[in-house]
C-alpha cells in the first residue's frame, strides 16, 4: 500500500475541519487537524505534510503572516479557504505565497481538483515565472505548442498574436492555478507594467473569442472575479452541441 499524503487542515470552524477531514480521508489521504495558527506553525515544522489547507480567519494570527513564515523556508503547497467576496485577501494570501484557494462555501469535488493541482505542481516541480521552451500542453480539445509558439484547438492553429501567445502560455504553465492579474501583467509586460487590469481583459476577450466555442461561458480560460485568471487543467465535459 503507498504511503498515504499528509494534509494539514488549519481551520477553527470544527464544522468545516471535520467535512474536510472526512473528505480527504474517504480519499485516500491523511489529514492532520490545527484550530489555530500557533498549532499550524508547529504541526508545519515537525509533521512536514505534503500539502497545508489554510483558513485566513484565525483566532490567534492572520493566516497570510502564517504564509510568509512558512514560505521563508519551505515551498510546501498552501491551498487557502477564504469567504465569498473577499476577494482582496485572495489576492494578499496568493502574493503573499499562497498557491492557490477556494471560496466557502464549496463542494467534496471542487477541494479534491484544487488538491490534485497543488499536488501535480510539487510533482512537476513547475518553475516560477518562466515560459517554457519546449514541449507540449494539452487539455480537452486545447492544445499548447511550445516549441512552435502556437494554440491548437481541435488540431488547428487559432493564430493568436505574441502577447495573447504569452498569457496562455503562462497560464498553461501554471495549469489549474489562478494567476492573479499583477502577476500576469508583471510577468508579460515588465515590472513597469501598469496596475490597470483593462489591457489583460482586452486581450482576453480576444483570446476567448479565438479558443472558446462560446466566450460567455468558458471551458478553458475561466476568469476568478476580482482575482485573475485559470487555466483549466482537467478536461471539460463536452456536450457535443
Ligand atoms: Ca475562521
Amino acid at each position: 500500500m503507498a504511503l498515504k499524503q499528509k494534509i494539514l487542515i488549519v481551520e477553527d470552524e470544527a464544522r468545516i475541519a471535520n467535512f474536510m477531514s472526512a473528505v480527504l480521508s474517504a480519499h485516500d489521504y491523511e489529514p492532520v487537524l490545527a484550530s489555530n495558527g500557533r498549532e499550524a506553525r508547529s504541526l508545519i515544522n515537525s509533521l512536514c505534510p505534503d500539502l497545508v489547507i489554510l483558513d485566513l480567519g484565525l483566532p490567534d494570527m492572520d493566516g497570510v503572516d502564517l504564509i510568509r513564515s512558512t514560505r521563508e523556508w519551505t515551498q510546501l503547497p498552501i491551498l487557502v479557504v477564504s469567504a465569498r467576496m473577499n476577494e482582496r485577501d485572495k489576492v494578499t494570501a496568493l502574493d503573499a505565497g499562497a498557491d492557490d484557494y477556494i471560496t466557502k462555501p464549496f463542494g467534496t469535488s471542487e477541494l479534491l481538483a484544487r488538491i490534485r493541482t497543488a499536488l501535480r505542481h510539487v510533482r512537476s516541480g513547475a518553475a516560477e515565472s518562466s515560459i517554457p521552451s519546449g514541449g507540449v500542453f494539452r487539455v480537452g480539445r486545447l492544445t499548447i505548442d511550445y516549441d512552435k509558439h502556437w494554440v491548437l484547438i481541435d488540431g488547428k492553429n487559432v493564430h493568436l498574436t505574441q502577447n495573447e501567445y504569452k498569457i496562455v502560455s503562462l497560464l498553461g504553465l501554471h495549469a489549474g492555478k489562478v494567476l492573479t492579474y499583477d502577476y500576469i501583467l508583471r510577468a508579460i509586460w515588465g515590472p513597469a507594467a501598469s496596475g490597470d487590469n483593462q489591457v489583460l481583459r482586452v486581450h482576453m476577450a480576444h483570446i476567448r473569442r479565438k479558443i472558446e466555442r462560446n466566450p460567455a461561458q468558458p471551458q478553458y480560460l475561466f476568469t476568478e472575479v476580482g482575482v485573475g485568471y485559470r487555466i483549466a487543467d482537467e478536461a471539460p465535459e463536452e456536450s457535443g452541441n
